[in-house]
């Protein structure tokens, strides 16, 4: 797979000290991987413990995004994760999309 680029273009969460836009993902990363195949694909990484990079910059393959936790919040105060776990959602044109093909060894 070729990856034109992979810029992060969308984070939030309680390390910033801002109102998650969903509070239920927690500390979130969004990474935008540009046109693959002619369509634009984006993954996002929610339950973060901490978020090691910023809006803009550009990553590598192997770069650490950041770390595996639980964090995240229904509206009622339940929290929305059990236990540290990666919670990985990848786009086609903003459509989930099973996320195999793109993790495959
Ligand atoms: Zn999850």
């Amino acid at each position: 797979m070729k990856i034109s680029k992979n810029t992060i273009d969308y984070f939030d969460g309680l390390n910033e000290n801002i109102q998650p836009i969903l509070p239920a993902n927690g500390n979130c990363v969004r990474i935008n991987h540009g046109i693959i195949s002619g369509k634009k694909v984006t993954s996002t990484y929610i339950h973060l413990n901490t978020i090691n990079v910023r809006v803009g910059q550009q990553i590598k393959q192997g770069h650490i995004i950041g770390t595996v936790g639980s964090t995240g919040k229904y509206p009622n105060g339940q929290p929305s994760s059990t236990g540290p776990h990666l919670h990985l959602s990848v786009y086609e044109n903003g459509q989930h999309v099973n996320p195999y093909k793109y993790i495959k060894p």
